[in-house]
């Protein structure tokens, strides 16, 4: 059904398919783009890509994206070092930022736990969070999971592992779209959600 083309523009359908959320017939739209946009712009973004892979690599310390070993966040000393917020990825690092409710530090686990897909606790920065909070300088953890099934038991888990360890542990108030991803709320509710979190024991 997509194999069309040939040659270049049937390679370039191929690889625009493999991104998520793109159908054959999204991927031959856009190759069409690419074909007919200037050459100039087809180079910006063909380095934009290459340098991406080459510059953006993952913080040693909480796994939010970074151009140095150390993210932005994690380097600012006017962040509040008393508190983590655990989010599943980046992105949800970015929608949290937006609100501008939050001043502590973040730890991005790298998805949740989904037995369905294969997805454990060990699968997830579940150790990395464990020994950032061995030395008693983090008073409140943050579970900011995605308000779906999969974050809801990473979540859990991550309750009673926390809990284990002294740590307060709040989650962040109902009123998240259910089912999505934490992304798609608009700074309003994310920041309401955020200052009305309450602890879970
Ligand atoms: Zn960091």
């Amino acid at each position: 059904m997509s194999a069309v083309y040939e040659g270049a523009l049937q390679d370039l359908v191929e690889e625009l398919g493999k991104l998520p959320g793109i159908g054959p017939k999204s991927a031959q739209r856009l190759a069409f783009h690419i074909l007919q946009s200037e050459s100039a712009d087809v180079s910006t973004l063909a380095q934009a890509l290459t340098e991406v892979k080459k510059r953006v690599r993952f913080c040693d310390i909480c796994g939010n994206v970074s151009e140095e070993t150390e993210c932005t966040v994690c380097q600012d000393p006017r962040r509040d070092r008393s508190m983590i917020c655990v989010v599943e990825e980046p992105k949800d690092v970015v929608a949290i930022e937006r609100t501008r409710e939050y001043r502590g530090l973040y730890h991005v686990l790298g998805g949740a736990i989904d037995p369905m897909a294969g997805v454990g606790p060990d699968n997830l920065r579940i150790k990395e969070l464990m020994s950032r909070l061995q030395n008693g300088e983090v008073k409140e953890c943050v579970i900011a999971t995605d308000p779906n099934l999969e974050g809801e038991a990473t979540a859990t888990y991550l309750v009673r592992l926390l809990n284990s360890l002294g740590v307060t542990v709040t989650r962040l108030a109902s009123g998240l779209p259910v089912g999505g991803d934490l992304e798609y709320a608009d700074e309003v509710t994310l920041g309401r959600a955020f200052s009305g979190r309450r602890e879970m024991d």
